[in-house]
């Protein structure tokens, strides 16, 4: 095991003061251990001067690999390319702001060794901001506990291992990467948290704010749906759907009860309310339709023949079909 592969994936967007310092740190702490690895840096579209200052490192040191984005696509896009470009069996990704310290690696490389598929760090004393940070952090991770049911104190920590087979063909997007223990989890992983390091910023500024919280959630909705429903669309839509006609049925019925048994005028309101509920009660079912045959493309792909055979006669090879 001592001549495992390592890679380390980091996303970087305008960090020109901290890449330099977290290469020394890095090799410092990989260098005598384990002797190969590659450092992947990704540079997100920065517009100060991170590309040269990796440029710098890369002509020093050919470990140094760079991804260089054309522009901005984000922290998670940027993980998802040094997954795909990596080489190797394990992958350890984290910071370039030197807000996780490398010196955690090696322990990280160890939990992987002993048979963990994902090691996630848990910034037990987070260095951060109490009001902007912290406490919609705090609420983001019990919500994102509860939805996805995968216990982590911590899911935003970027300082975590991989087995190579659970990153292989994970595509991030969004908000995505604090995702990857529940999306890999369909799959069944053994997965453990460990308390790591966490740093003050010293150079640069935090790329995040409030805004996030957002995002963090409506890609929590999304991931909801893939990991519950995304085999089975027409199941929620069609509930949904459903329960919606029932109820205009049910005040439609109310309506007629009303007008022809005890003979009074129409409630209006009412009235609107059936006749919406049971629109869009069947919308509902049509678009968990719609769902549903999008989903059977997706996992199926698209059959594109329009018919079916019996038998093939007469043709050369096979006069049997065999296809699938
Ligand atoms: N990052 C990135 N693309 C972005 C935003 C951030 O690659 O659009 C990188 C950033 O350079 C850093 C990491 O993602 O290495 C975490 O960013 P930041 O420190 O701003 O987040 P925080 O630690 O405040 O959550
Ligand atoms: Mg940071």
């Amino acid at each position: 095991m001592d001549n495992m592969f390592i890679s380390i994936v980091i996303p970087v967007y305008n960090e020109e003061q901290n890449v330099g310092i977290l290469y020394r740190e890095i090799v410092d702490v990989l260098g005598h251990p384990y002797d190969h690895f590659e450092i992947i840096f990704v540079n997100d579209g920065s517009t100060d001067s991170s590309f040269q200052q990796l440029m710098g490192l890369h002509r020093k040191d050919k470990r140094v690999k760079i991804l260089n984005f054309r522009k901005n696509f984000g922290q998670s896009a940027a993980i998802s390319a040094g997954f795909n470009f990596s080489k190797g069996e394990v992958i350890v990704t984290l910071d370039a702001d030197l807000q996780n310290d490398p010196a955690d690696i090696p322990q990280i490389i160890d939990k992987l060794m002993e048979g963990y598929d994902i090691v996630n760090g848990w910034r037990k004393k987070r260095k951060d901001k109490f009001f902007t940070r912290k406490i919609p952090s705090f609420l983001g991770n019990k919500l994102i506990s509860f939805i996805t049911k995968v216990k982590l104190h911590d899911y935003g920590c970027t300082l975590r291992g991989f087995k190579r087979e659970v990153v292989q063909n994970l595509k991030l997007y969004g908000e995505m990467h604090r995702y990857i223990p529940a999306i890999a989890s369909r799959i069944g992983i053994n997965s453990i948290e460990i308390p790591v390091n966490h740093r003050e910023r010293k150079y640069g500024h935090s790329k995040y704010g409030l805004g996030r919280t957002l995002r963090v959630i409506l890609d929590l909705i999304s991931i909801k749906y893939l990991l519950s429903y995304s085999h089975r669309p027409l199941q929620i839509f069609g509930s949904l759907g459903i329960l919606m006609m029932m109820l205009g049925f049910v005040s439609g019925l109310f309506l007629i009860y009303v007008k022809y048994f005890q003979n009074q005028t129409a409630n209006r309101p009412l009235l609107f309310f059936t006749v919406l509920a049971i629109f869009v009660g069947f919308q509902m079912i049509t678009l968990g339709l719609l769902a549903e045959m999008l989903a059977r493309i997706y996992h199926e792909g698209f059959n594109k023949d329009s018919y079916a055979l019996r038998d093939r006669i007469g043709f050369s090879n096979e006069d049997i079909d065999d296809r699938p």
